[in-house]
């Protein structure tokens, strides 16, 4: 679905946990031939101001946003959200407790690996951004830093996979809980790659009628990491309830391999998710 001119609705910086500044994100979506993109780092909007900075300076349409953090019984659940006031007091509040969480959550694991390898919370330390929410990606760069494994995916797949028995979760509101304030913000909620491996369950339909009664508006149905018997059921899913469909790359520069506009969102769904927005405007027409 890679367009020029298409619209990835799903990136990070290195507020979270991209590797690249939020003006750098901007950049590799000009060279990239993109009209717009969403910036969506992991619980902040801190990177919103450079992003705007460089979206106007570029001429980027910017749909400045965040990827809360939600867990449903021990499954992790993530929800874009496009548009939020990111001033909104219970908002501000929530992701300030899932950040918190997410360090101390980090730093026992730090201590229980540096039990067995020698790597020390400095070390993860100095793989982020000043005030950049922590996770798990920033261990495995503070592990390949250190030489222990060779690359963020071998981290994954090694020392901070759950059944080597290092990590643990991190406290997170419910997926409904997090749609609902997403809307309580003026924001538009989007279920992330809800047909990736591990999130049959979360798909459930009665689930999904849940966050559809919660506000939610529609289903990341492009992404990588949906599996096609997972696209199948999200595309079902998304016509059952009514619910739009995008489509986006999940970029975290050199984090990750994906490319950034390797898939893009309609522009009228994106016009649509605009017009339901009162939390923030675009920068920039968009789309
Ligand atoms: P956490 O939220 O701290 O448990 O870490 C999960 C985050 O790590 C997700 O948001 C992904 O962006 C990132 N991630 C997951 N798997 C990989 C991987 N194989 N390579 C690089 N990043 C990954
Ligand atoms: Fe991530
Ligand atoms: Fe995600
Ligand atoms: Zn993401």
């Amino acid at each position: 679905m890679q367009a020029r001119g298409g619209i990835d609705l799903h990136t990070h910086s290195r507020i979270s946990d991209g590797t690249e500044p939020p003006a750098d994100v901007v950049a590799a979506a000009v060279a990239a031939g993109l009209s717009a993109i969403a910036l969506t780092d992991h619980d902040t909007t801190a990177g919103w101001a450079e992003a705007r900075a460089a979206a106007e300076a570029t001429g980027l349409g910017l749909l400045p946003g965040v990827e809360l953090s939600t867990r449903l019984e021990w499954r992790s659940v993530h929800v874009l959200g496009y548009l939020i006031d990111p001033e909104h007091p219970a908002l501000v509040a929530e992701t300030a407790k899932i950040r918190d969480a997410r360090r101390s959550r980090a730093r026992r694991i730090v201590e229980r690996i540096g039990a067995d390898y020698p790597v020390a919370w400095s070390d993860v330390l100095a793989q982020t951004s000043p005030g950049s929410t922590v996770g798990r990606p920033h261990i495995a760069d503070a592990l390949v830093a250190l030489g222990i494994e060779s690359d963020r995916s071998a981290a994954f797949a090694g020392i901070l996979h759950p059944r080597q028995g290092y990590v643990e979760p991190h406290y997170a509101p419910t997926p409904q809980d997090g749609v609902r304030l997403i809307r309580a913000a003026g924001g538009v909620p989007v279920l992330a790659h809800p047909g990736a491996a591990g999130r049959d369950r979360v798909l459930g339909e009665s689930v999904v009628g849940e966050l559809v009664d919660a506000g939610l508006f529609g289903l990341e149905l492009y992404h990588r990491e949906n599996t096609p018997d997972g696209r199948e059921r999200v595309a079902e899913l998304a016509a059952r309830f009514g619910l739009a469909v995008t489509g986006s790359s999940d970029y975290h520069g050199s984090g990750k391999p994906n490319r950034i506009g390797e898939n893009t969102t309609a522009p009228d769904v994106v016009a649509r998710i605009v017009a339901e927005a009162t939390g923030s405007a675009p920068v920039q027409p968009v789309p």
